[in-house]
C-alpha cells in the first residue's frame, strides 16, 4: 500500500470533487444560500476542507490509531502507571445512555440514578482506604494530591495553628513535591536508607513544629512496603502534623491492609491506574481524594449526600476549600471505577492485588540474574531493575533498551525514576498479564542486553519516528498544520 495513504495529512491525500456520499439532485425547488442570506454572512474565501471517500477516511484513522502503543495492542509494564487491561464491560456499561447522556446541570431529582451510583463510589473508597469521607472531584492523581494539601492547610488555618512544612522522601514521585509547592508548602526531603525505605534518623532530625504533613508512597516507588509505617505515621501525629498517602500503588495492597489502619489522614486514588479507567498519553484521569472525619469539613463542595428526598448535591458546606473542578470530576472514569469494584466485589479486589505481587515477582526471578536490582529479591506490584553496569560496561543506558523494546512490540518500563535509582528501569507487569507474556517478555530483554551497543543506541529502528527530541517536543509541540 502507498505509505502517504495512511501517514499523510488529511489536506495531502485529498483529491478535489471527491465525496464521500453522493446524493441525487435535489428535487424540490430550493434556494442558494446567496440568495437566502444577505451578502454580509457569506463567507468571502472558499472553505478549505478535505475531500475524500470514506474508504480512505477509514483508513486514515484506523492506521493512525496503530501508531500508538496501547495496552489492546501492547504489553506496557509502565512502572508506577499500572497500565492494566482495561474490561471492555465497563466500557459497555459506562456507555449505557441513561449514564453517557446525563447532563451536569441537570436537576438533582432527574439523575438520580447516576448520583446513587457517585454516593456508592464515595463509600466504597471510604472503605478501601479505611478512612471517613471521600472528594470525587480530582482529575488526576497530582490534582488530588493538591486538593488534600489544600484541605489540610485549611484545617491548621481552621485550628490556629501556623505549620509551613511538609516533608517526603527522597523517592517520591515528582508531583508531591510540586503539589505541596503550589498549595503553598516549604518541601523538606527525607532520605532513603540502604533498604529503600525511610531513612528514620533523617525523618526524625527534621520533624518539628512546623511540620504540616509526611508524604508518602506505600509501597513506594521501589515497589517496597515500609513496614516502618505506623512507627512514622505515629511521629507525625505526635507532632501535630498529618499524613497523606499517595496512592498510586493501590494495586498491591487492596484489601489487604488499608492506609487509615497503618495511620495515613488522607490520600488519593489513581481510579484510572487502579480500577482501570482507559489512560496513557495524558488522560483522562481521575484522582479521588479519601480523608479523617476531622477534615470533611474542608473537602471541596459539593458531596454527595442521601437525604429523606433521595440523593442530591450538597452545596452547603462552610468550611470547605471550594471547587477544584468543574462539574463533578471526571464522571466518566469514576463509573468505570465503580463497575470494575462491583464486578470484582471484596474477595476479587483483593485477588488484584495478590496476583499483580505475584506477577512482578515471577518478571523479578526471571531478570534478576541478568540485570541489577539494588533493593532486593523480593518485591511488591513492581520493581527497580537498573542499567547501571551495563552502562559502565557496554555503554548500553536505560534509555537505549527501552527505546529497542519498541521494535519487538512492547511498551518500555518506566526509565530514569524513581531518581534514587542511577539508571533506573521500573517494571510494573499488573495482575492482567499471563505467564506467557512475562517469559516472552523477559527473554526479550535478555536478548537486547546482548545486543551490539551501537545498534541499540539507534532504536527504534521499526517505528516511524525514532529519537525526538523530548524536551523539544515537550515544550515546543507543533500542533498546527501549516503548509
Ligand atoms: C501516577 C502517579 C502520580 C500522579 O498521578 P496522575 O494521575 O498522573 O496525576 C503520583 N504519584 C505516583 C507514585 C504516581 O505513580
Amino acid at each position: 500500500m502507498d505509505k502517504s495513504q495512511s501517514t499523510g495529512l488529511l489536506f495531502e491525500i485529498s483529491h478535489k470533487g471527491r465525496r464521500c456520499h453522493l446524493l441525487p439532485d435535489c428535487d424540490v425547488p430550493t434556494k442558494t444560500s446567496a440568495e437566502l442570506l444577505d451578502k454580509k454572512y457569506l463567507s468571502k474565501d472558499p472553505t478549505h476542507l478535505p475531500e475524500m471517500a470514506e474508504i480512505d477516511i477509514v483508513r486514515h484513522f484506523v492506521n493512525l490509531s496503530t501508531k500508538n502503543m496501547a495496552i489492546d495492542c501492547n504489553f506496557y509494564p509502565l512502572g508506577s502507571c499500572t497500565m492494566k487491561y482495561n474490561p471492555k464491560r465497563h466500557e459497555r456499561l459506562g456507555s449505557l445512555s441513561g449514564l453517557a447522556h446525563v447532563h451536569p446541570l441537570q436537576d438533582d431529582q432527574t439523575c438520580q440514578g447516576m448520583l446513587e451510583i457517585l454516593w456508592e463510589m464515595q463509600n466504597y473508597l471510604a472503605e478501601i482506604a479505611g478512612l471517613d469521607g471521600v472528594s470525587l472531584q480530582p482529575a488526576a492523581g497530582a490534582q488530588g494530591e493538591l486538593t488534600a494539601l489544600l484541605v489540610a492547610a485549611a484545617y491548621f488555618r481552621d485550628k490556629k495553628e501556623k505549620r509551613t512544612k511538609v516533608l517526603i522522601p527522597d523517592s517520591a514521585h515528582g508531583t508531591n513535591p510540586a503539589s505541596a509547592a503550589i498549595a503553598g508548602f516549604d518541601t523538606i526531603t527525607i532520605k532513603s536508607n540502604a533498604r529503600g525505605r525511610v531513612d528514620m534518623d533523617d525523618l526524625i532530625s527534621k520533624i518539628d513544629s512546623q511540620t504540616a504533613v509526611f508524604m508518602i508512597t506505600n509501597p513506594n516507588t521501589l515497589g517496597l512496603f515500609d513496614e516502618q509505617i505506623v512507627q512514622i505515621t505515629e511521629l507525625i501525629h505526635k507532632a501535630g502534623g498529618l499524613v497523606y498517602l499517595d496512592g498510586a500503588n493501590m494495586n498491591a495492597i487492596l484489601g489487604i491492609t488499608r492506609p487509615g489502619d497503618f495511620g495515613a489522614d488522607m490520600m488519593h486514588y489513581n481510579v484510572h491506574k487502579t480500577f482501570t479507567g482507559p489512560h496513557g498519553a495524558g488522560g483522562p484521569g481521575s484522582g479521588p481524594i479519601a480523608v479523617r472525619k476531622q477534615l470533611i469539613p474542608f473537602l471541596p463542595a459539593p458531596l454527595v449526600v442521601k437525604t429523606n428526598e433521595g440523593f442530591k448535591l450538597d452545596y452547603d458546606r462552610p468550611k470547605t476549600i471550594g471547587r477544584v473542578r468543574s462539574f463533578f470530576g471526571n464522571v466518566g472514569i469514576l463509573l468505570r471505577g465503580y463497575f470494575y469494584i462491583r464486578t470484582l466485589g471484596p474477595d476479587g479486589l483483593k485477588q488484584v492485588s495478590q496476583n499483580a505481587v505475584l506477577n512482578a515477582n515471577y518478571l523479578l526471578s526471571l531478570l534478576k540474574d541478568s540485570f541489577d536490582v539494588p533493593h532486593g529479591d523480593r518485591c511488591m506490584h513492581e520493581f527497580v531493575a537498573s542499567a547501571r553496569t551495563l552502562r559502565r560496561d557496554k555503554k548500553i543506558s536505560a534509555m537505549d533498551i527501552g527505546k529497542r523494546l519498541l521494535d519487538y512490540g512492547y511498551h518500555a518500563p518506566t526509565v530514569y525514576f524513581p531518581l534514587v535509582v542511577s539508571e533506573a528501569m521500573m517494571m510494573e507487569p499488573t495482575e492482567t498479564e499471563s505467564k506467557e507474556t512475562l517469559d516472552h517478555f523477559a527473554q526479550t530483554l535478555i536478548k537486547i542486553r546482548d545486543e551490539d551497543a551501537e545498534f541499540l543506541h539507534g532504536a527504534p529502528h521499526t517505528l516511524d519516528i525514532s529519537r525526538p527530541d523530548e524536551v523539544k517536543a515537550a515544550k515546543e509541540p507543533m500542533l498546527r498544520w501549516k503548509k
